[in-house]
């Protein structure tokens, strides 16, 4: 009998609570048999498999860690983990509840005034709405700190938004949009919660992505689309204000990496031990297992790191430096594991129905989303060197 196939090789689920395990083992069941069967199909399609939406729901999952509005006020290891388990299944679905519960809700849960966060949280947390966020720019990604272009002035009439949005996940059909807009007058970055069907307000979904297709990512025009004062989430005064949701995500991101590693490590190490070549299991040769071995070193380094960045997060001890820090190590790891992956499979690693190279393609967008790897390496040789070498 060969052993079991588990990428959690010292076992760091251990350190979970049994209610916690619990939580896990239920999503990972819910992506196995809910999700796994529909990603494929979706993904060729470039389509989002909105009948999962309900289903999604049930698990009561959104706004993880925060406390009211119906959420579950779990820990930020268990939103790990939860991001983690839906990666290990499928990087677009991760992305998906990422944006809506993390993104969205947070900049809510951080920025917004009671009114608002008694208004869409809860719907958002039931899955009823869905939300997007809308920070990078057609000409602006990497330097959206210092260089937003979309305007926002304050008028008799309300709020005056003008420019354009690009890669915005979700935005093709979300209801409410997060908008950062910099004020014309103080020239400092706003929050706003912008109506699907607000005049001015256009979305045209981008097309063409080899990576994370069931993500339906929206190009967002803004031609004097006015929102009223009760739009704008009176506590996002600063980019320091948009920095501070960025930070929780990009620890959420460094989770998903290990989360779409670990599924491209299974499905290989599963795929190597039933393929023959000369007559034995490719898995028994000893280039192939040093091959699985390495992805297997880099996963479990993985797992340790982000273990341990939760509960610095736990502990209210998370800079910007730490989240940086992960997310480039582990999506840098993330993409060494992938390809291997793909490698020891030949040519059956480049077709979907194997499901791996699903997960080298969405690696590519969980690499550069949510800071490339050289903006996060800049913000963590800042943090260490005391020189910022951003300007
Ligand atoms: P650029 O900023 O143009 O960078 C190009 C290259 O130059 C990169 O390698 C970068 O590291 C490098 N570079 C830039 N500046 C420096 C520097 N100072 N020093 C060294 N190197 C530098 N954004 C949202 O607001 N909402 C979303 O929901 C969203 N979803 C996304 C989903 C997907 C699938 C993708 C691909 C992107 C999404 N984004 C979203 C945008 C994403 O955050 C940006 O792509 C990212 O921040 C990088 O910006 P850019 O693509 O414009 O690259």
């Amino acid at each position: 009998k060969l052993p079991e196939i588990n990428g959690d090789f010292y076992e760091v689920h251990l350190r979970l609570t049994e209610e916690e395990r619990a939580i896990q083992l239920k999503v990972r069941q819910f992506m196995e048999a809910e999700i796994k069967p529909l990603v494929n199909h979706y993904w060729l399609r470039d389509e989002f498999p909105f009948e999962i939406i309900p289903k999604f729901a049930e698990l009561n999952l959104c706004g993880v860690t925060y406390e009211g509005y119906g959420c579950p006020n779990m820990s930020f290891r268990m939103e790990g983990v939860i991001a983690m388990e839906m990666a290990r299944v499928d990087s677009s679905i991760a992305t998906f509840f990422g944006v809506q519960s993390g993104l969205v809700m947070g900049s809510i849960y951080l920025c917004g005034s009671d009114e608002q966060k008694n208004e869409w949280l809860p719907k958002l947390q039931q899955l009823d709405k869905i939300g997007a966020f809308g920070l990078t720019e057609p000409e602006v990604g990497s330097g959206a700190a210092g260089g937003l272009t979309t305007t926002c002035k304050k008028t008799d009439e309300g709020w005056v938004l003008n420019g354009q949005k690009k890669w915005i996940g979700n935005a093709p059909f979300a209801d409410v949009t997060v908008i950062w807009a910099r004020d014309v007058d103080d020239n400092q970055v706003k929050g706003f919660l912008v109506k699907k069907d607000t005049p001015g307000y256009h979305v045209e979904k981008m097309k063409g992505k080899m990576s994370l297709r069931i993500v339906q990512n929206g190009l967002i025009t803004m031609e004097n689309c006015v929102v009223s004062e009760s739009d704008r989430m009176p506590r996002a005064n600063s980019f320091k204000d948009t920095a501070n949701v960025l930070r929780m995500t990009r620890a959420g991101v460094a989770w998903m990496a290990v989360g779409c590693a670990r599924g491209a490590y299974e499905n290989a190490l599963d795929y190597t031990r039933k393929r023959e070549q000369f007559g034995k299991p490719i898995a028994s040769f000893q280039l192939i297992q040093d091959h699985l071995v390495e992805m297997l070193s880099d996963l479990t380094a993985m797992q340790t790191l982000v273990y341990r960045l939760s509960e610095l997060q736990d502990h209210q001890l998370l800079k910007d430096e730490h989240a940086s820090l992960a997310k480039v190590f582990c999506t840098l790891r993330m993409r060494n594991i992938v390809g291997k992956a793909r490698e020891v499979m030949g040519g059956n690693g480049i077709l979907l129905e194997h499901d791996v190279a699903r997960f080298v393609a969405d690696a590519e967008a969980i690499y550069s989303y949510e800071g490339t790897k050289e903006i996060n390496s800049l913000i963590v040789g800042r943090a260490i060197t005391g020189f910022s070498a951003f300007v």
